[in-house]
């Protein structure tokens, strides 16, 4: 991987409490926990920072888990760590997570003070039943305080996320959480449909016979409506699952679909770096255990051959309705990308759901629609 890294994951994995679907590496946990969780993480960062050649960040997300469950007191840690560590590149974005419910203009105030200048709240739905069954502890009411304060707070750019394809959500209710969400007029909107995953009490449920999802038709129905009303909307699609006014495209997310490097810390966190990729301990006290101790907590570590990492730029960069251009795939890989991949990319043209320009390859309309079999032409193609 060539080209220093800039930009920053870090993980809070704490939740108020666990959401039926979830299988992110979320814990409900005590505040005394969080804090010697905040213990190491400090360490971690600092090793770090030092371990890898780095630029000043262009981008910081911390993700979770819930990193808004810290107080003003944890928030404020949080990120005076971050400052003393690294230094921040002029406009970097450093955007945080948060849950409706959990934030209070106290502590927007200490994030918006130490630099965060993006948030993104877990709506999901405006639907209060729909949301009571995917057990999440907030409310349509909830998020509109928390948009409130969050605005209140200082805050121009915010995204909010959307699910669909939920249990019992048919395309008549989906349109009026559409209608509502963007009556609100967010910045960014990330809009995924729900997966079951397995060791989640949906998985379970699902086993049983006892959830019953929409028909895969009615899903299909429900994206074309989610990409028709943002789109309408004044909202660029420019991502499978991602819609921005324009101006406030997540510049930290396209670090990974542009497959380019990343350090991550905090609990099972991923990173990228010098073409290796390596995962964090998971679980939170071994975590704690390791860091605190001034080793760092990797668990495992993967070099990415030449042929993964191409590979990567196409199914990562496939995401992006811009897709992969020519130049940039020469400049990261040194090769012509039809020279590796033409059997794919003619294959997937012919079928109309990829389109090929002067300037690179990306998904058709129809294409996007029928994506994840678009991107496992490329694995183990050349
Ligand atoms: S808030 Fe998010 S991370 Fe936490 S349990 Fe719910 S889905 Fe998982």
């Amino acid at each position: 991987m060539k080209g220093q890294v800039s930009s920053l994951y870090v993980h809070i994995p704490f939740c108020a409490s666990k959401c039926y679907y979830c299988d992110f590496n979320s814990y409900v946990s005590t505040s005394d926990v969080m804090d010697r969780y905040l213990d190491g993480l400090d360490r971690e960062l600092e090793a770090v920072s030092s371990a890898y050649e780095h630029l000043p960040l262009q981008t910081v997300f911390f993700g979770g888990g819930t990193p808004t469950i810290f107080d003003a007191r944890q928030s404020e840690r949080m990120m005076a760590m971050l400052h003393r560590h690294f230094r921040m590149a002029d406009g970097v974005e450093i955007s945080v997570e948060a849950n409706p419910g959990t934030v209070d203009l106290e502590k927007l105030q200490v994030l918006k003070d130490g630099g965060v200048n993006r948030l993104s709240f877990g709506v999901q739905s405006f639907d209060n039943d729909l949301l009571v069954k995917l057990g999440r502890l907030h409310d349509r009411d909830a998020v509109y305080r928390s948009w409130e304060l969050a605005r209140q707070a200082g805050f121009g750019s915010i995204n909010l996320d959307l699910m669909f394809g939920l249990p019992g959500q048919t395309v008549e209710t989906l349109q009026s959480t559409l209608r509502a969400l963007i009556d609100l007029g967010p910045e960014h909107v990330s809009a995924y449909s729900l997966k079951v995953e397995e060791g989640t009490p949906f998985y379970t449920w699902y086993e049983r016979g006892k959830l019953i999802l929409p028909h895969e038709d009615e899903e299909v129905l429900m994206y074309q409506l989610v990409m028709d009303s943002f789109r309408a909307s004044g909202y660029e699609m420019y991502e499978i699952s991602n819609y921005a006014k324009p101006g406030h495209r997540s510049r930290h997310n396209q670090v990974y679909w542009r497959n380019e490097p990343y350090m991550a810390t905090g609990s099972g966190a991923h990173g990228y770096v010098n073409s290796v990729r390596y995962v964090n301990q998971k679980d939170v006290p071994q975590y704690i255990e390791t860091t605190v101790g001034g080793e760092r907590p990797v668990v495992e570590t993967e070099e990415i051959s030449d042929v993964m990492q191409r590979e990567d730029t196409m199914i990562l960069g496939l995401r992006l309705l811009e897709g992969v251009t020519f130049e940039r795939f020469r400049e990261k890989h040194g090769q012509d990308m039809l020279d590796v991949f033409a059997k794919p990319i003619r294959k997937y043209e012919q079928r109309g759901l990829l389109t090929v320009d002067d300037v690179g390859v990306r998904l058709t309309e129809q294409g996007i629609f029928l994506a994840n079999e678009v991107y496992a032409a490329f694995l183990g193609d050349e």
